[in-house]
């Protein structure tokens, strides 16, 4: 049966006017059968609208078989944002990789398709390690693709704000999003305000916190958000879940969310989140936890085998 909860839930309006539900599912990490149960059940009984993923995640299959079920059950292919994203080393083809993309996620278009990072291609073991095209062909690239009707809409994630300016000034088609780490512990105030100024929505990824232990930093390894005890104190004051006083911050703050689950049981907890509110105060303290630690150091990336990115900050 079609879950009628799906509207009820706050949803913010992009640039181009698309409307985007506050809260989205995210799948990094989460593996092959529990992917496409939990994105099937999250759609059609707990009223997400929202899935993210990324050819990196290695999902877009699972997620595709679920979507063709939830379609076939009567949701309607329009009130559903499909997000997925572009991987650095791509760049040299993305029609190809975006038309990948799109058989595995069984669709005809992809509603919002993201740079997952803004650096060029790169290849350390040749002399000229720098083979990727500049950021502004792959924007034009992009706008190309929307125009041929395969994406609805474009964006960023992990873009430095200089980065984000310089597509600005030149985009026909602007970046509707900015995908970031954004969680208690790594604030972000000076950008969110930026973000809200320019009109682009800032997407909050790890917004709790991220269960990715062995990206972060050795010194960052001790922090665990879902423990602090300001957080434990106000979901006992509220009656709800640490996650969801968490999830409530973000939305207080303007972000939209993507929290991550691969249990079904805690996809009614990670989207009840916007019908009760905090004070004030207590908003502002959790905003105090910050620590402006950043979990995904994409220096990690460099001992994986991903290819070499640049870590920049
Ligand atoms: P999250 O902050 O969403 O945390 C996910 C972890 O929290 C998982 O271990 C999950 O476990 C657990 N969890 C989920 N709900 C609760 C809850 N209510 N209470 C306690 N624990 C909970 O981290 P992610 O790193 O997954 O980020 C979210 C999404 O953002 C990703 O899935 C991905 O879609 C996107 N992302 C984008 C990036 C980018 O570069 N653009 C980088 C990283 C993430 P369990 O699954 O067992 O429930």
């Amino acid at each position: 049966m079609v879950d009628s909860t799906a509207t009820s839930q706050p949803y913010l309006t992009l640039n181009n006017g698309t409307k985007i539900p506050a809260i989205g599912l995210g799948t990094y990490l989460a593996t092959e059968g529990d992917c496409k149960t939990v994105v099937r059940e999250a759609i059609l009984n707990h009223g997400y609208r929202n899935i993210d993923t990324a050819k990196v995640y290695e999902n877009e299959e699972p997620i595709g078989e679920a979507l063709q079920e939830v379609f076939a059950a009567g949701i309607k292919r329009e009130d559903v944002i499909v997000t997925t994203k572009l991987w650095h080393s791509d760049k040299l083809d993305i029609e190809g990789a975006l038309r990948t993309s799109l058989k595995k996620l069984q669709l005809d278009y992809i509603d919002l398709y993201l740079v997952h990072w803004m650096v060029p291609v790169m290849d350390w073991e040749n002399e000229n390690p720098i083979r990727g095209p500049p950021i502004h062909k792959v924007w034009a690239e992009l706008e190309r693709l929307v125009d041929a009707g395969l994406i609805k809409s474009i964006g960023v994630s992990n873009c430095a704000i200089p980065i984000l300016v310089d597509i600005w000034s030149y985009a026909r088609i602007k970046p509707v999003v900015n995908q970031v780490e954004l969680h208690p512990y790594f604030v972000q105030k000076d950008s969110v305000e930026f973000h809200k100024k320019l009109g682009v929505v800032v997407q909050a990824y790890a917004p709790l916190g991220s269960s990715t232990w062995s990206l972060r930093p050795d010194k960052l390894k001790d922090l665990n958000l879902l423990a602090e005890p300001v957080l434990v104190a106000l979901a006992a004051k509220y009656g709800k879940s640490v996650g969801q006083i968490v999830l409530n911050w973000h939305l207080w703050r303007g972000h939209q969310v993507i929290p991550k689950t691969a249990k079904v049981a805690r996809l009614a907890e990670n989207i009840q989140v916007w019908d009760f509110k905090l004070t004030e105060e207590e908003y502002e303290s959790i905003s105090g936890l910050n620590q402006d630690a950043r979990f995904f150091n994409p220096k990690a990336f460099e001992f994986s085998g991903w290819n070499h990115l640049p870590y920049f900050e």
